[in-house]
């Protein structure tokens, strides 16, 4: 099989590309890897695409592993061979090709979903044993319908695997009490950059554990998580306030996220709107949480500018809360905020509804075309320190027409976040801001081009870098070893002997473009 899978490698290096009779001895291969999954060599489109829809690549093969040991068994073949490299693919949800791997193998971790699903409960705690291939939304109503229970820090869309996010961060409005999904995690299972499966927690084969947390896939394929879980709630008040001053928006945000538990809402963002309402996926129709609210613009200031801000909250509650306690908790912190008067929206949804109301967001996308068009998104983390001078230049004056898509900007705090893991923070401060850019657009011409927006990140944050803004990149993209060191900073170095431990011939995710194969 590594015979074989090695003369495609070297017609490649010679830009020639694996023939029909070659894809015909798949068989052979699978049996010689003896796979309980599949294996396949022609239809590989799935492996070469991704949500960004801007990178494509052609891999060797995409195998659909059926277990943890399916997946050793291909890491191994890979180690053994002089260039093969590994790319898990959880649910291809990366904007710059993070899970493919150009003449390598793909691994569809989603054939793996359905291999854990356990409540465990050991020392006063909850947890879930979930597959590194399930899909968030799945763990969630398995969760809440089966046991209702649910894990405590989510993503906004939970059409996002287990081992895709935890290889990055996972955050969302819970994130500022819990922390991102990395830090609610107490044991996962490994297969390193050997083939060796390993389990590993904060005990236990730390390094890999805190490695593998927000490693971009560097130092191995997650295959099972033990995630937190709590009492689920049944209902949530989802509410929304707008505010025309950025400086407003910020003291309210940054309040309610330093409120102890229990005195806060259970979820709190914001989003930078366009203040038009000419614009239905920028402006102010984006406010209103039910068709029946209108946005009423007699109430903005005319003092207000080209954008407005609005803070985005939720109260978890049971169905046998009385209604008039829930009122008087959220009226009572309401009562503190100093947004516009009467720009309130509110509405009461099942706790399932409110995690999965980007579902909708994704059935319309994909009803008018823009699902499927390029997505060049931009993610930040913007330190208190300097976010109001990015709200001036790029809100304010790069951004003043929209992005297409949501333009989120909410406070999370750094002693939520392990610094033990892999993921890379602002310098400075225990307060800094997720900016996420959700561009969506339809194909050009019809929209600008993906190239036009990329190089409007590419002003953005080189405006970030000339003022010498406290930043990192969220779902970081680079493409020299000397950016990414950049990126890391000071634990650049960690990052490197952690690669040495668990990857040392850099087999795993090359998507990532950090480390290149050693042959
Ligand atoms: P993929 O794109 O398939 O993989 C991402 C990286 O992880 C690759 O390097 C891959 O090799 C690696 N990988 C995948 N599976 C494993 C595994 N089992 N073990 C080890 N490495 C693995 N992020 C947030 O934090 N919050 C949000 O609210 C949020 N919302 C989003 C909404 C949409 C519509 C989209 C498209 C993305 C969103 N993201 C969000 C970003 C998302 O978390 C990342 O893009 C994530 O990587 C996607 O997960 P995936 O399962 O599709 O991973």
């Amino acid at each position: 099989m590594i015979a074989y899978l090695e003369r495609f490698i070297h017609e490649n290096d010679s830009e020639s590309r694996p023939n029909d009779d070659e894809k015909d001895q798949l068989p052979n291969i699978c049996h010689s890897l003896d796979l309980q999954g599949t294996i396949d060599c022609v239809a590989t489109g799935l492996a070469g695409k991704d949500f960004g829809g801007m990178y494509t690549c052609e891999p060797l093969a995409l195998i659909r592993p059926a277990s943890a040991d399916d997946v050793a068994r291909v890491v191994r073949a890979a180690y053994r061979s002089p260039n093969l490299t590994v790319a898990a693919r959880g649910n291809g949800h990366s904007i710059n090709g993070q899970a493919m791997s150009d003449r390598g193998l793909v691994m569809d971790m989603r054939s793996t979903e359905g291999n854990h699903f356990e409540v465990v409960r050991m020392n006063g705690e909850t947890f879930v044993d979930v597959s590194g291939g399930a899909l968030w939304e799945d763990v969630l109503k398995r969760c809440v319908l089966e046991y209702k229970l649910a894990p405590r820090s989510w993503t906004d869309y939970l059409g996002l695997t287990v081992g895709g996010t935890l290889s990055n961060a996972g955050v969302s409005g819970q994130a500022f009490r819990f922390g991102p999904q990395t830090c609610n995690v107490a044991e996962l299972d490994v297969v390193t950059g050997e083939g060796q499966l390993m389990t590993c927690n904060k005990n236990e084969n730390s390094e890999l554990f805190f490695g593998a947390l927000g490693g971009l896939g560097q130092f191995g394929i997650v295959t099972r998580a033990r995630v937190v879980v709590q009492s689920a709630p049944d209902m949530v008040r989802w509410i929304r306030v707008v505010y025309s001053e950025f400086e407003d928006f910020t003291r309210d945000a940054e309040w309610l996220v330093t409120r102890p538990e229990g005195e806060s809402f259970d979820y709190v963002e914001g989003f930078v709107f366009v203040n038009s309402v000419d614009d239905p996926a920028n402006g102010w129709p984006t406010v209103p949480l039910d068709p029946d609210q209108g946005f009423d613009p007699s109430r903005v200031p005319r003092t207000a500018g080209s954008v407005l801000y609005c803070l985005e909250a939720a109260l978890h509650y049971q169905k046998t809360d009385h209604p008039s306690t829930v009122d008087k908790a959220v009226n009572s912190l309401l009562g503190r905020l100093g947004f516009i008067e009467d720009m309130k929206f509110q509405v009461d949804v099942s706790y399932v509804e409110f995690l999965l109301r980007v579902k909708h967001a994704e059935e319309s996308a994909r009803e008018n075309g823009t699902w499927d068009a390029p997505h060049p998104w931009l993610n930040m983390f913007v330190s208190k320190r300097d976010v109001a001078d990015f709200d001036r230049v790029v809100f304010k004056r790069m951004l003043k027409e929209g992005v297409g898509g949501p333009i989120l900007v909410y406070p999370l705090l750094r002693s939520k976040w392990d610094d033990r893991t892999s993921v890379v923070l602002p310098a400075e401060g225990e307060i800094f801001y997720l900016v996420a850019l959700l561009r969506f657009t339809m194909p050009c011409p019809k929209a600008p081009s993906a190239e036009k927006l990329v190089s409007q990140n590419r002003e953005i944050v080189q405006f970030c870098v000339k003022e010498g803004l406290d930043f990192k990149l969220y779902l970081p993209h680079y493409q020299s070893e000397e950016e990414w060191k950049r990126h890391f900073g000071s634990q650049w170095s960690r990052f490197v002997e952690r690669k040495a431990s668990f990857d040392p011939l850099a087999i795993l995710a090359p998507g990532q473009k950090i480390f290149k194969r050693i042959s």
